[in-house]
């Protein structure tokens, strides 16, 4: 079996910042990914907001990072994780094979919960966001639905209405959000709230343009056009791999201390998939190269 220093699985923007600063401390690293190099990244129209580059596609971002990682040699294989079994040397199983590491770097992100709505899919990307500070730029001077009733649904909400012309916030009961961000969005005059009422399906052609509706109390239908629809009703880290381990918080987030350490020796967080205040691409990355850093440390303990 190949033994490696570090095995960083996940090649987002987390895991694929952690590979090249494990690379460049002297480590050899394998970087495990199961879909395509970028995470999230690569389902995102454009990032505007990643210092140093200006607006530029997701997918195109991705391609520059993972061509980072391959310029400096970072070893990367296609594999879908699905055990990790800790001791001194830690096993790390794939769907089709086994590697040992002194490390692990879990940087495996999340992906937003869905609502199970006809055209979900088909508009993913292309009309439906789950990211307002990303994707409410799209959006300036249009009408927009915001999906959710908690907290960072109406947080999101109230940053949309500085930028469309009208955002609806549909919520499918009441609003769970605290009374603070609920008052807040009655000082804006282009925030309207639909409560008791779900999306049965997304309309539209090439690109979206509307929503069919149904109020869960009367079942009475209606349908609302809008240009885009924010969609906040929960992401769900991908850790069902650590379930075993007691690292996870109670929404399964893995809990780390500021060096990205787990309660397990040897075993990194980073990235979205930790609990935090603010997931984007820059913490992902910040969080990414500590966990490296840390790691390297423990591996020089080791000897
Ligand atoms: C629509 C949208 C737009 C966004 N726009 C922006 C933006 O403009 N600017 C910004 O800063 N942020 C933006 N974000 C947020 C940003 O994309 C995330 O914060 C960032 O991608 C998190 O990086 P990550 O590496 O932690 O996780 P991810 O990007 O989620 O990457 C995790 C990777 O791990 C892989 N993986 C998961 N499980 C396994 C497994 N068991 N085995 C192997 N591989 C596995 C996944 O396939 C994935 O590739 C956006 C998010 C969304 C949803």
């Amino acid at each position: 079996m190949n033994k490696y220093d570090v095995i960083v699985v996940g090649a987002g923007p987390a895991g694929m910042n952690a590979a090249i600063y494990a690379n460049r401390a002297g480590l050899s690293v394998l970087m495990l990914e199961k879909g395509a190099p970028g995470g999230q990244m690569v389902n995102t129209a454009e990032v505007e907001n990643y210092i140093g580059l200006g607006k530029l596609g997701g997918a195109d971002l991705a391609l520059k990072m993972f061509n980072h990682t391959q310029s400096l040699g970072v070893e990367y294989k296609y594999g879908e994780v699905i055990d990790i079994i800790d001791g001194e040397s830690k096993i790390v199983k794939t769907t089709d094979a086994e590697y040992e590491a002194t490390a692990i770097i879990i940087a495996t992100g999340t992906v937003p919960r869905a609502l199970g709505a006809i055209n979900e899919d088909r508009f993913a990307g292309n009309g439906i966001s789950w990211c307002a500070i990303c994707d409410g730029p799209l959006y300036k001077e249009k009408d927009v639905l915001v999906i959710g009733g908690g907290n960072s649904a109406i947080e999101e909400a109230i940053y949309l209405a500085g930028l469309a012309k009208s955002v609806t916030i549909l919520a499918r009961k009441t609003l769970r959000a605290s009374n603070s961000y609920i008052e807040k969005t009655e000082k804006y005059d282009n925030i309207s709230i639909i409560k008791d009422t779900s999306v049965e399906e997304f309309v539209g052609e090439a690109t979206l343009t509307g929503a069919k509706l149904i109020n869960n109390v009367t079942k009475e239908k209606s349908e609302i056009s809008v240009d885009g629809v924010f969609i906040f009703v929960g992401f769900i880290p991908k850790t069902d791999i650590l379930s075993k381990f007691e690292i996870l918080d109670s929404a399964g987030y893995i809990e780390t201390n500021e060096f990205m350490e787990t309660k397990i020796k040897g075993i990194y967080g980073a990235g979205d998939v930790i609990v935090k205040h603010l997931r984007q691409i820059a913490t992902a990355i910040n969080d990414g190269a500590i966990a490296a850093m840390q790691a390297g440390k423990y591996i020089e303990d080791q000897k």
